[in-house]
């Protein structure tokens, strides 16, 4: 079995969502690091990703916050986390972050977070990493997402069987568990293949 040690997060920017969505966010933080796993994020304040970090230094977590330059004064960034590191560009903070994760959830968001999401999952895909990945469900949000995915699979657009690239789970508790059963990748990842 693998020892995860670090779970990156990707999750919304948005401070204008329902609270429970925050509180949500929170919780897991504070899950992960009960789990003695460090956070590894984009380092903004904002949004779910604020209440993620937050959730797990309220509990002494190991949190490692990426962000860019430019981004620093738009997502304020978190000088409180353990590791603040600043890089040059968006692809530089996606290649950081990978770097420094042994896997990968996905919480509620926007735009940003699919397009982070997609990403790892589609490096997957190519055979680029073998490090897992979890879709937290929160609140059954992802639902259209996965109805989505269900018709590429449907209409032969996938490459894989989606259940090779990804696993659904419905809570930090439950995503918590997996991580501890995950398997070891078979190989070793890439980096400068990304
Ligand atoms: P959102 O889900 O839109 O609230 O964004 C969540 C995070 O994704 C934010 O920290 C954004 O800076 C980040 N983000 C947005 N677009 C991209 C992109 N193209 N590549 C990498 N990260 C992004």
């Amino acid at each position: 079995m693998a020892e995860i040690k670090s779970l990156c997060v990707y999750c919304s920017a948005s401070n204008s969502v329902d609270e429970s969505y925050l509180l949500a966010a929170k919780d897991f933080g504070r899950s992960i690091a009960n789990a003695g796993i460090t956070t590894v994020f984009g380092a903004g304040s904002v949004g779910l990703m604020g209440a993620v970090a937050n959730g797990a230094l309220e509990k002494g977590g190991k949190v490692i916050g990426v962000i860019p330059e430019h981004l620093e004064r738009r997502e304020l960034g978190h000088r409180g986390v353990g590791e603040y590191l600043v890089v040059s560009s968006m692809h530089a903070r996606k290649q950081v972050m990978f770097e420094r994760s042994d896997a990968f959830c996905i919480l509620p968001g926007g735009l940003g977070t699919l397009d982070e999401a997609f990403e790892v999952i589609t490096w997957r895909q190519l055979r680029l990493h073998d490090k897992p990945i979890y879709l937290l469900n929160i609140n059954n949000f992802w639902a259209p997402l996965l109805s989505l995915i269900e018709h590429l699979a449907k209409e032969r657009f996938l490459h894989d069987d989606p259940s090779n690239l990804f696993h659904v789970v419905a809570d930090g508790p439950e995503l918590i568990a997996a991580l501890a059963a995950a398997p070891s990748p078979r190989f070793e990842a890439d980096a400068s293949l990304l």
